[in-house]
């Protein structure tokens, strides 16, 4: 299994201008490499392999002191890079379909370079990343762990839009997930709370998404004011995209980090689908962190899937409103927080009971068991009076 790990790097002015050179050079080199093989082609009608061309890269190097400095096997790769665009090149001619000649690059377009790790680029014991060639070692922001067993053969130095980031392609050994005891657990995307599981937990919504909702309510604001298609109106439109990007990050970090949290302690969800209602809950900081619903139960199913365990998404309707212990209709307003059943007496946070009807809903197997093991007195006595009622129409 291969995955990939992206995180940003924070260069000082002075380095960014030096992996700006970088690339320049590099870009360089890659024309000079495209350019050579077509001379050849021309003349002599042969054409240059990737040896060829890599048995020139140390003479290359002798003369031109920029290259010289960089990494020599980061210049090898790039010359596979070449390579692999005329391969490509070549097959699709053979396949008779629009060939697509490789191309030159422009500076501006030319941003990423491939490395051997411990080789053009090394990880250093601080956290740090250094660069053949770059003065001082860079900054990175770790959020999250490279796993402990990977394998880390390349990196990617990539420039996007004024950020720059390594990628690591990491190859994961295939582990079978190992069995886990059954832990189903239904998840109520909340009203007062960010989320609510049938086990009785709820997850606050954070802090910064409420910031972040007025946040953006500020850049929304300004821009509004502002004469449309003016200098201060462009600038506006340029900071809020920018800090809409950044909520961005930050949402789906969050996601990462609570869908990880949720897959350690369970391995079958209920969630609701939210197909059926979608979701049109007016709180504000909810808003920024709607959008990524769809995210969240994505990732929620991967990982669960991966660690042998399901997510299924059951019809919410009426969840909210009916009694998890006895099944009777307890009608609510939004604003009750609580739930209160007048005929069983059984009371929950109003969440935490749709939470418990969702889970409910689904056709996970043992749920009784785990709902018994998880819920109140009132609980256990729907349950026991719904395996009667089961004996009983046998
Ligand atoms: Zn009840």
């Amino acid at each position: 299994m291969q995955r990939n790990y992206r995180f940003r790097l924070y260069p000082t002015a002075a380095q960014e201008l030096a992996l700006t050179g970088m690339l320049g050079a590099f870009c360089d080199l890659y024309n000079a490499a495209l350019h050579e093989r077509i001379d050849c082609y021309r003349k002599t009608g042969r054409s240059l392999g990737y040896y060829d061309q890599a048995s020139q890269l140390k003479a290359v190097r002798a003369v031109d002191d920029r290259l010289a400095g960089f990494s020599f096997s980061a210049q090898q790769q790039l010359l596979r890079r070449v390579d692999k665009s005329f391969r490509a090149f070549f097959a699709r001619v053979k396949r008779g379909g629009k060939a697509g000649f490789p191309r030159f690059q422009t500076k501006r377009r030319f941003d990423s370079i491939e490395f051997r790790v411990g080789d053009g680029l090394t990880l250093k014991k601080d956290g740090r990343i250094g660069i053949t060639g770059m003065a001082g070692t860079l900054k990175v922001k770790w959020h999250r762990m490279l796993p402990t067993s990977a394998k880390l053969g390349h990196a990617i130095l990539s420039r996007n839009g004024g950020h720059w980031h390594v990628s690591f392609l990491v190859t994961l050994p295939d582990v079978p997930a190992p069995a886990r005891e059954l832990t189903p657990v239904g998840i109520d995307v909340g009203v007062s709370s960010l989320i609510a599981l049938s086990s009785g937990r709820t997850e606050p919504t954070p802090q910064w998404a409420k910031e972040a909702a007025a946040g953006l309510r500020r850049h929304q604001r300004r821009l509004a004011r502002r004469t449309k298609g003016s200098g201060r109106w462009k600038k506006a439109r340029r900071d809020l995209a920018r800090y809409s990007r950044r909520i961005a990050n930050q949402r789906r970090d969050f996601m990462h980090k609570l869908t990880t949290g949720l897959v350690r302690q369970h391995t079958h969800f209920a969630v609701e689908d939210l197909n059926i209602t979608g979701l049109s809950r007016g709180m504000l900081a909810k808003d920024v962190l709607n959008a990524s619903w769809g995210l969240f139960f994505q990732m929620l199913r991967y990982k669960a899937e991966c660690a042998g365990g399901a997510v299924e998404a059951v019809d919410p309707r009426g969840t909210s409103q009916a009694c998890s212990a006895c099944g009777s209709l307890v009608p609510k307003a939004l604003s009750e927080r609580r739930h209160d059943c007048p005929h069983c007496g059984y009371q929950a946070d109003r969440d935490v009971n749709a939470a418990q009807n969702i889970l409910l809903k689904s056709s996970f197997p043992g749920l009784g068991s785990s709902l018994r093991a998880q819920s109140t007195p009132d609980v256990r006595a729907r349950l026991a009076r719904e395996a009667v009622s089961l004996q009983g129409a046998e």
